[in-house]
């Protein structure tokens, strides 16, 4: 820390208003195979120290990847000339929301380093996945994507906060692609990636859903076209993370609201007006923001801002409540502190406002998966994730999925091809009229958010039970 203490006190010096300093090492293995061969291995190891800087009313932003004094002291000169010009066209006041100061640690809590076990220990256990779906009938590829990642962080700020991160992250995937019948299709087996250490890989049963999933794409290649029109929805974990993604997390990102994320993936629907009274969806619908979930992908402790990571309602009984907040815009909302969500992917990055964890919380009442689809008289179950799109103001919106099986009289009958459902955002989940209970909560998420103009890619968890959707457009979505 003493760097950065330095270079903190260098800034002191120049009167700024206020600056923070952040020391970042990103560590990355990749690994992807195809078949029973390795299709290729990426390794990127990334450090340096960036340098943000508040003076009167202008920002500035340096980085640098050398080391040494006299480098970070160009960094807090540059960033520190930057926000004297900033300041010299700014039209407002920057009313920066006051934060603890905070002397603290936090690591995700590993058995087994993730980078310890050579890359042939990982290699080998996707060859053996990649063997045991070349095993299933008329399957035709198997391939997988293996991402450990491990970030160390040590932050500084003029407010006397020193915090120290170190956060582990896995991300798992195998998938199968069969020919039959006329038909290409493919399956997926993706667990939720995790913040955790080797020891969540090695305890993956890869085999069991090798089998299973190779089975299912050539099920896929039989499976008969959806009728277009509107019907019941079940929806499942995994599925339900891209569509809550879409749908909640990124319209709820004040920064975006406000109008500052204009040039990349758009703006938002979800307008402070309508903070505490918008009916974003039926009062079954509760979505909890987590950053600190335990293995969460958000979980880091500290944000890159220096603010602790919290948990709040972002929708309660329905209703709009909260809102993802940096200590720049926490004022516009006449919120005290911003709620830690402020995250850059690499040193050279900007921290920005990211989708922290966030969950579609389980139904109260006592309701299994089964008494879910038993209850049901007709409709479409949903596995996973798939294609989808949604337009500027994050409003209109269609999904594909990996899975669909058709539910008839409570019963799962069999499954369906070229199933896409459209909606408006918040009327969908205003349909929502039934949320399994916690005992099939599961999770999910992305390592690859796109967010940020030049593009960052945070990591963030998502989660859900089975939820049911009534009166959902479905589409065929090949004629
Ligand atoms: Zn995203």
């Amino acid at each position: 820390m003493d760097n950065l203490s330095e270079i903190i006190n260098y800034l002191k010096g120049k009167k700024v208003r206020f600056a923070d300093a952040r020391e970042h090492l990103f560590r990355e293995r990749q690994i992807m195979t195809e078949d029973t061969r390795v299709e290729g291995i990426n390794e990127q190891n990334v450090s340096g120290t960036g340098i943000k800087v508040l003076y009167e009313n202008g920002w500035g932003y340096a980085s640098t990847s050398a080391k040494g004094m006299d480098s970070l002291k160009k960094a807090a000169d540059k960033a520190l000339s930057l926000a004297r010009n900033a300041d010299k066209t700014a039209t407002g006041k920057v009313e920066l929301a006051a934060e603890p100061k905070h002397v603290a640690k936090f690591a995700t809590k590993t058995k087994e380093d993730l980078f310890g076990p050579g890359v042939g220990d990982a290699v080998a256990v996707l060859i053996e996945a990649g063997e045991t779906i070349l095993k299933g009938k008329d399957v035709i590829k198997a391939g997988s994507y293996l991402v450990f990642r491990n970030v160390k962080k040590k932050y500084a700020n003029t407010e006397g906060s020193l915090i120290e991160t170190d956060i582990s992250t896995v991300l798992p995937q195998i998938d199968a692609t069969a020919r039959a019948n006329g038909e290409v299709k493919s399956r997926h087996y993706w667990p939720a990636p995790m913040n955790a250490g080797y020891e969540y890989f090695r305890g993956l049963d890869f085999k069991t859903n090798a089998e299973r999933i190779a089975a299912q794409a050539r099920e896929h290649c039989f499976a008969k076209s959806c009728e277009t029109g509107a019907t019941t929805l079940i929806l499942d974990p995994e599925h339900l993370s891209l569509t809550m993604h879409e749908s909640v997390g990124h319209p709820t990102e004040l920064d975006r609201v406000l109008g500052y994320e204009e040039s990349c993936a758009g703006r938002s629907f979800a307008t402070t007006d309508k903070l505490n009274n918008f009916k974003y969806g039926s009062e079954l619908v509760n979505f909890i923001a987590d950053n600190t979930l335990e293995g969460g992908l958000a979980s880091c402790g500290y944000d890159d801002e220096g603010v602790e990571c919290q948990k709040w309602h972002m929708i309660k009984d329905g209703i709009l409540t909260g809102y993802g907040v940096n200590r720049e815009l926490a004022h516009k909302l006449k919120l005290k502190r911003a709620n830690g969500t402020t995250r850059a992917t690499k040193y050279c990055d900007v921290p920005i406002t990211r989708i922290p964890n966030l969950y579609l919380a389980p139904g109260k009442k006592p309701l299994s998966f089964e008494e879910l689809i038993a209850d049901t008289e007709d409709g479409i179950y949903i596995e996973g994730m798939g294609s989808f799109s949604i337009d500027q103001m994050r409003l209109n919106m269609q999904f594909g999925g990996d899975a669909f099986w058709e539910i008839k009289k409570g019963k799962i009958t069999g499954m369906l091809k070229n199933v896409v459902y459209n909606a408006i955002s918040y009327e969908f989940w205003r349909k929502c009229d039934a949320i399994a209970d916690k005992r099939s909560f599961k999770r999910a998420g992305f390592i690859t958010c796109g967010k940020g103009d030049p593009m960052q890619a945070a990591q963030m968890t998502h989660g859900a039970s089975p939820a049911r959707f009534r009166e959902i457009m479905v589409r065929r979505a090949k004629h």
